[in-house]
């Protein structure tokens, strides 16, 4: 599915004002720049992306009059230009298994994107296994183990409390034993205690490379696109905490404020691996560029 980033989209509400103006010409001057950059800011863009945006739009062009769908359309391929060089798939490893560590706050989309990923890559041929590396948490173990289900993949699970790092070890044994393609790591989201997960996700790369010196072989941040700015200060938290290599969007389904994907493409440049767009097992997307500042401009 396209990636329906904001509903309305960014011109329902500013160019658009009055009605049938899209084919209107307004002339590219300081006041339409300025509610070009009030719109991509309260799309969550953030300032300096907003500006940059406006600034390359209006280069060559100010003073020249041009249609709604004429900035529209500039709009979107500025946007497009940005998340081209972050849209990619997960790589994968010839190596077996691929360990996949996923980090992120509770709530994020954590538990639900990692059923949805065995899910694809259990309908692409790969054997999965899933440590369920929260084990404070009892209600996401559980929750974990019912997307295990969904997905046909065996979900590792240990006792409340016990040591993640353990847990993943044996999960690695486990899945280097069965000869598995791919090992995904749920962890801990409790930021409130910042020091703790650090060493416990410390802990966990320790122990894994025990096994495999290259593991993780990747780091998944999931972050919930509806947080806004707050996405931003998630990934600086998390790549203090861990060695993250890549994102995972979700909620896009549910946002107005899809600008934030913008603001982490510029600021970071970490790929987009794919996109969550419901709360099914089959609503993760890949990230497609176009159809985001599409669905983003609308
Ligand atoms: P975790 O605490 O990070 O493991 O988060 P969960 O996977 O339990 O997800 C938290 C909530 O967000 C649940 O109600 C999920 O159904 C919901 N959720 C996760 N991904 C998406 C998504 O892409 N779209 C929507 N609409 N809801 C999502």
């Amino acid at each position: 599915p396209a990636a329906p980033a904001a509903r309305g989209g960014l011109f329902g509400r500013l160019l658009g004002r009055g009605g049938g103006q899209a084919v209107m010409r307004r002339e590219l001057d300081d006041d339409m720049l300025e509610s070009l950059e009030e719109l991509l800011i309260a799309s969550d863009m953030g300032v300096d992306t907003a500006l940059r945006v406006t600034a390359n739009i209006a280069e060559g062009r100010f003073g020249k009059r041009l249609s709604v769908d004429e900035i529209k359309a500039l709009l979107a391929q500025e946007i497009a230009r940005i998340m081209e060089p972050v849209a990619r798939p997960l790589p994968l490893y010839p190596k077996k298994p691929q360990v996949v560590l996923v980090v992120g706050v509770n709530g994020s989309g954590k538990t639900t994107t990692i059923g949805k990923l065995a899910s694809q890559f259990r309908a692409a041929g790969k054997s999965v296994v899933i440590a369920a590396g929260d084990t404070f948490r009892a209600a996401a173990v559980e929750q974990l183990q019912v997307w295990g289900d969904r997905a046909g993949v065996p979900v590792l699970t240990a006792a409340q409390g016990s040591d993640p790092a353990s847990l993943a070890f044996d999960a690695l044994a486990k899945a280097q034993a069965d000869g598995a393609d791919l090992l995904m790591i749920d962890t801990a989201g409790r930021l409130q205690n910042r020091a703790d997960l650090m060493e416990e996700l410390a802990k966990i790369v320790r122990v894994i490379r025990k096994k495999d010196p290259d593991a993780p072989h990747n780091t998944l941040l999931v972050l919930d696109a509806t947080t806004g700015q707050n996405a931003l200060n998630q990934v600086e938290t998390f790549r203090k905490l861990a060695d993250v290599s890549g994102l995972v969007m979700t909620k896009l389904d549910g946002t107005a404020k899809g600008g934030v994907l913008v603001a982490l493409a510029d600021k970071f440049g970490l790929p987009i691996h794919a996109i969550g767009v419901g709360e099914q097992i089959d609503d993760l997307a890949p990230f497609d560029p176009e159809d985001f500042a599409a669905a983003l401009t609308g």
